[in-house]
Order: structure tokens, then C-alpha cells, then sequence
């Protein structure tokens, strides 16, 4: 039988597991064009590359990563910032993606 103290530890165990596995890019790691989730937003590194449209009051030809909502500069590596649609991996400053979001 399973006393009230050892199901608490075991609920505890079975709570922190799942969290101990989620992958979490580190802040220096860029997007590789390969990336799952940037092919599917159709995310390249020069937004002039891009298919883009009006959005959201915003002209086509204006939309880049740096002024996403999405979107963090990274002092240390230059030209880049992190994203967190992409868990804070780093994107091009002059990419795009569909995800492009005005800020708010
Ligand atoms: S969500 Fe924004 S910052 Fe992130 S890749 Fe797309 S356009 Fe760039």
C-alpha cells in the first residue's frame, strides 16, 4: 500500500519529468534552414528572398525579424536575435518568416 507521503514524492517525480525534456535551443544556436518549424513558416534569412505580403497595416517590403514582435536583438552575435517562436534561437536581423508580427 502507498502511504500519503510516497504518492506526494511519486506525483512530484511524474510532474517534473516531462519538463526536464523539453528542448530549449541555447541563445546561441541559430536556425538551421532545415528546422521543422522554419519550413514550415517558410523562414529564410534574407526576407527579400521572401514571398510576403501586406500585414497588418504593415507594407510587404517593411517586414523584417528586427522589427517583429517576436523578436529580441542578441548583443553578442551581431546581426542576429532571438525568436521565440523558435524557443530563442537566433534569426537573421534582415530574415523573415510567416509568423511576422508587428510589434505591439
Ligand atoms: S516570428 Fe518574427 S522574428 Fe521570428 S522568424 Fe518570424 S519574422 Fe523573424
Amino acid at each position: 500500500m502507498t502511504s500519503r507521503r510516497q504518492f506526494i514524492k511519486l506525483s512530484g517525480a511524474a510532474v517534473l519529468v516531462p519538463l526536464i525534456n523539453i528542448p530549449v535551443a541555447s541563445a546561441a544556436e541559430k536556425v538551421a534552414a532545415d528546422n521543422a518549424t522554419a519550413v514550415a513558416l517558410k523562414y529564410t534569412g534574407d526576407a527579400t528572398n521572401a514571398t510576403r505580403t501586406d500585414k497588418m497595416g504593415t507594407v510587404a517590403a517593411m517586414q523584417f525579424c528586427n522589427n517583429c514582435h517576436f523578436y529580441t536583438a542578441d548583443a553578442a552575435v551581431s546581426g542576429y536575435g532571438a525568436c521565440t517562436l523558435f524557443q530563442n534561437a537566433l534569426v537573421a536581423e534582415l530574415g523573415w518568416c510567416t509568423g511576422w508580427t508587428p510589434p505591439m
